[in-house]
């Protein structure tokens, strides 16, 4: 096991500004009406930096640099553009460990998985987006012998993304690796309680880009996000955060007629069938892994398998494997590697989670383990820590329904294919799921009865960029990942021509 050192301690690979202004035009701006506010890690719970507080000026500001750069940025070949995007990734690469260390001291989450998955898979969507625009074709089409349709992919121009504090690198990539390789210029709101790791990504990176072409304003939602989103300036705006607050920035977007993407909220279900429990094998073992996935990045995953439905004929061994599974999920400070488990990202959010625990326990589910905040002496006395929570219940519980956003699962037994399918599609999400089984012929027609824009079959959590991901129902509008999301940042312009000297004889 290897502990990284907290930063502002000895030995710590990691330090930050006592303040983070706005970053507009290639600098750090201060905010027009000089307020800032603190920023605690949920390790412990301690302000370790304050940021500035946004307002509509500072939006004003920053889209001012923005359509300054977009003509020039526009303008690159797609080739520089995609050079650019992979000096970014090895800039990157080289930081590994600080990015990895950035993120788990802002959001809680262990550095195990900011190591293994959160700043690789960052990594690799500057690649991937650097190969898809160089790869990406326009189209011909000949109209008749002396007439030809020619369409190009065109840059938006400004874009205004929006971004959580679940994934505050990875989300914040999966944003601005299409949106820069299309050729836009963008201004981003990071989530008023991780706006530091995408500074921190920022100061790495911002020598290789032209000033104005990323512009980050710190912020809060109505103060920060409303006025960018709303503004008449951008010609896109794309949002990931809850699917309360898409249905704002959809209405705002509207006024100005401006297209929006929208990943939001999800309430997964994770099918498990009878065969997978039949053979005590790999697959076996795979699946109650494959359950206990409700706890990674501590259930702060819109994705997150949240709710458990395990076939009625091997309900009880199946179950009782998977609670025993859950307890081996180690607890501890998310600096230290073997940590599997850490904080949650606000204090908010862990009131949130334990008003939930409180909630399903009155409504009559059963906790089968954990259930409790975790309270640490030391270094991380006043962080935000929960248990692992298994409740059983049925899916008409608001726990089945309501999303937690917290590693809290809620579990029900199913009868057959048809009823897992039904209580798999009743909900208002339509997100993420999971099927388990042995026999492709269910694994087939379960991914396809299930009304989520991602099915995952004898796995979960993998988020490779080659793969579309987003919403059905109220989980979103639109795509993110895979080279269909260039098309999210593009205009088609054609262009009609007539090689033909003949009249039109019309007039
Ligand atoms: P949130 O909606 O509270 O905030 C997201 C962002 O929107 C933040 O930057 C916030 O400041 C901003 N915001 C809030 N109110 C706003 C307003 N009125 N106008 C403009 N901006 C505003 O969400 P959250 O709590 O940060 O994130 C958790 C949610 O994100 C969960 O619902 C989760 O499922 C969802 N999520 C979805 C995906 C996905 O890809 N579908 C990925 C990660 C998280």
């Amino acid at each position: 096991m290897t502990r990284y050192a907290a930063p502002g301690t000895e030995g710590a690979i990691v330090s930050y500004q006592a303040r983070y202004d706005h970053f507009i035009g290639g600098e750090y701006v201060p905010p027009a009406r000089g307020q800032y506010f603190e920023n605690p890690s949920p390790v412990n719970g301690q302000p370790f930096t304050e940021v500035a507080r946004g307002t509509a000026e500072d939006v004003e500001r920053a889209l001012d640099a923005a359509h300054a750069a977009a003509p020039g940025w526009g303008r690159t070949s797609a080739t520089e553009r995609s050079d650019i995007l992979l000096k970014i990734a090895d800039r990157m690469e080289a930081y590994l460990e600080p990015l990895a260390v950035a993120e788990s001291w802002e959001n809680g989450k262990p550095v195990r998985e900011t190591l293994a998955a959160d700043i690789p898979l960052a990594i690799d969507h500057f690649r991937y987006f650097a190969g898809a625009v160089r790869a990406q074709e326009g189209s011909l089409s000949e109209v008749d012998d002396d007439t030809v349709a020619y369409h190009f992919h065109e840059p938006l121009g400004v874009v205004a993304q929006i971004i959580p504090w679940n994934f505050p690198i990875l989300m914040a990539t999966w944003k601005l690796a299409p949106a820069l390789a299309a050729g836009n210029a963008v201004v981003i709101k990071p989530a008023e309680q991780t706006p530091v790791s995408l500074h921190y990504w920022m100061s790495l990176v911002a020598d290789l880009l032209p000033p104005g072409v990323v512009n980050i304003v710190n912020g809060f939602g109505p103060e920060a996000g409303k006025p960018l989103a709303s503004s008449p300036r951008v010609a896109k705006v794309a949002f990931t955060g809850e699917t309360s607050t898409g249905r704002l920035i959809m209405q705002y977007a509207a006024e100005n007629l401006k297209p929006v993407t929208l990943e939001l909220g999800g309430k997964s279900p994770n099918i498990f069938f009878d065969d997978v429990w039949d053979k005590d094998d790999d697959l076996r073992d795979k699946a109650l892994e494959g359950f206990t996935m409700f706890a990674l990045n501590q259930g702060e995953v819109c994705t997150c398998p949240s709710r458990g439905l395990i076939q009625r004929g091997n309900y009880g061994d199946f179950l009782q494997a998977a609670v025993a599974r859950t307890e081996l999920i180690k607890p501890g400070n998310p600096l230290d590697t073997d940590t599997m488990i850490g904080a949650q990202a606000s204090g908010e959010q862990l009131s949130k989670i334990l008003s939930y625990i409180d909630i399903g326990r009155q409504e009559g589910a059963k906790v089968l383990t954990g259930g409790e905040r975790t309270e640490y002496d030391g270094e991380l006395k006043g962080g935000y820590y929960v248990q692992p929570t298994i409740f059983e219940g049925d899916n008409r519980m608001r726990v089945f329904q309501e999303e937690i956003f917290g590693p809290v699962v809620s579990v029900a037994s199913f009868d057959d294919f048809d009823d897992a399918i039904k209580i798999a599609n009743d909900t208002l999400y339509g997100l993420g799921a999971g099927v388990w089984t042995r026999d492709i012929n269910t694994a087939y027609r379960a991914g396809r009865a299930i009304q989520a824009g991602r099915v995952w079959t004898n796995c979960y959590h993998a988020y490779p960029a080659h793969a579309a991901f987003g919403g059905y129902k109220q989980s979103g509008i639109g795509r993110e990942t895979h080279k269909m999301m260039l098309e999210h940042y593009q205009q088609t312009k054609n262009l009609l021509v007539s090689y033909s000297p003949k009249k039109l004889g019309f007039f």
